[in-house]
């Protein structure tokens, strides 16, 4: 083999794999994580106070039930015969707390993919998913780096009990106080994770010696949906073993406690869930406290907006990647302003910080200008998340183009059968080393890389084709 041969075989391989590499690129989703952490100092509610907001609960109880789709909290009564029947209007105690106006339902919208690992990093960082995401659901090292309610929780010296699944284990090692974990794999077994936790929760909720936020993640719901799907009798069963253990807890708890119970995700009509079908991003969310009456707004809220939320009311910074906005709703009338306000400022920093390391420039237009209302400032705050949810989670056609046009260019290429000239060695170098620009330097901003190597490509292209009509002519003469 001559080592022109070898020379071609080497460069249009490499221009093949980078092809491959810049097509597949188009398909990921590309935020960049921030490790940087918020802090006390960054925000005072009044001069003497130490962190932020004052904490309004003593403490939050957080019940989470995997796949608790909105509709199945409704209060409801539905014929029997009907396939709705099995899931909704189930949960009796709670239809009756919020007849009472004891409790106040709301929609809660996730973000996709709707994985459990995917929601709970939201629903503890206020972020969306990063690019590695959706294919570590099982990968061995998933915790978190970014800055979390947990982190801040532990930070300041505030015990967090976990009870439940034990993927918060792998996503937070060592940040928990007490912990009874399970594995959640076993989607056979509906109700042995349940039955451990439910009289643990119980004892958690009525000790004195209870942690200042205790999480409480129950599997059988999620679990019977991929087993035998909604409208099954065994979904039936396993709200209503829900509904008692919520109520039980809602009527065990303090007078300063606030309960929020909250599903991660939705399901299909099948029981699955992954995707972005309404039925998968719709979640359900419960509130109930004794000290004050919380009604939550009839618009849909985004999954993310929890951590804000808990953070305020819990004397808490809000973690510093978070982008979701505070549910005024939750709070005293005249905190709204002022959680708003420091919300506002998170996001802003955040927002600040991305577009300088991460060369998001398009960012400064929404952080240049200032929002003193409040309505301004949610304003601004949901600007900026819709911005980045956009860039970050849709795929890049461009990439995806010009994957597709660098494979197609190296194929004819080989095809021709062109020996490899000095010309040709310079040429496949060349748009070797733009292809590789083109993946290190993501941002491309002002598109020029793309530009020179398309415009490369085409005469690469032409190139080919002419050769190859020679050669045609050549064999029909
Ligand atoms: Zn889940």
């Amino acid at each position: 083999m001559g080592s022109s041969t070898v020379l071609r075989i080497v460069l249009v391989s490499a221009n093949i794999l980078l092809a491959l590499f810049i097509f597949q690129n188009g398909f990921l989703l590309k935020r960049q994580e921030i490790s940087s952490k918020s802090s006390c100092a960054d925000a005072h509610a009044q001069p003497g106070q130490p962190c932020w907001m004052e904490q309004q609960y003593k403490r939050v109880i957080l019940i989470l039930v995997d796949a608790l789709r909105y509709d199945f909290l409704i209060p409801q009564k539905l014929e029997k015969e009907s396939p709705e029947w099995f899931y909704k209007g189930q949960m009796r105690e709670i239809g009756k707390m919020i007849a009472n106006g004891k409790a106040s339902i709301g929609t809660l919208l996730a973000d996709p993919p709707t994985t459990t690992l995917q929601r709970l990093k939201a629903l503890t960082t206020g972020t969306l998913p990063t690019f590695i995401d959706a294919g570590d659901n099982f990968s061995p090292d998933v915790a978190v780096n970014e800055d979390s309610f947990i982190y801040q929780a532990a930070q300041l010296g505030k015990n967090v009990t976990l009870l439940g699944d034990d993927t918060w284990l792998s996503l937070f090692p060592n940040q928990f106080t007490k912990t009874a974990a399970y594995d959640s794999f076993d989607i056979n077994d509906l109700n042995s994770v349940d039955d451990k936790i439910a009289p643990k929760l119980h004892e958690e909720v009525t000790s004195s010696e209870s942690s200042s936020i205790i999480i409480a993640h129950f599997l059988g719901v999620d679990h019977c949906g991929h087993k035998f799907g909604p409208s099954h009798p065994v979904m039936a069963d396993t709200l209503r073993k829900m509904d008692k253990i919520i109520s039980k807890t809602a009527e065990s708890m303090n007078s300063d406690d606030l309960l929020i119970v909250i599903g991660d995700h939705g399901m299909t009509s099948t029981g699955d869930h992954g995707g972005e079908s309404d039925n998968e991003i719709r979640a359900g969310i419960l509130v109930h406290s004794k000290k004050h009456r919380i009604e939550l707004p009839k618009r849909p809220m985004h999954q993310i907006d929890i951590v804000p939320t808990i953070s305020l009311l819990m004397g808490l910074p809000i973690p510093f990647s978070n982008l979701g906005t505070v549910i005024v709703e939750m709070f005293q009338r005249d905190l709204w302003e002022m959680a708003v306000g420091m919300n506002y400022e998170q996001v802003k920093r955040f927002a600040e910080t991305y577009a300088t390391q991460k060369n998001f420039g398009e960012l400064h237009s929404y952080t240049a200008r200032d929002s003193n209302t409040m309505e301004d400032q949610i304003d601004t705050m949901s600007r900026i998340q819709t911005l980045l949810r956009v860039a970050w989670t849709q795929f890049d056609d461009a990439y995806i183009n010009v994957g597709l046009f660098s494979l197609v260019e190296a194929v004819l290429f080989l095809v021709t059968n062109e020996a490899m000239s000095y010309e040709w060695i310079v040429y496949r170098t060349g748009c070797a080393l733009l292809q590789a620009a083109l993946l290190t330097d993501k941002t491309d901003s002002d598109g020029s890389a793309r530009t020179l190597l398309l415009m490369t490509l085409t005469v690469s292209i032409l190139s080919s084709i002419i050769s190859l009509a020679h050669k045609a002519l050549q064999v029909g003469t």
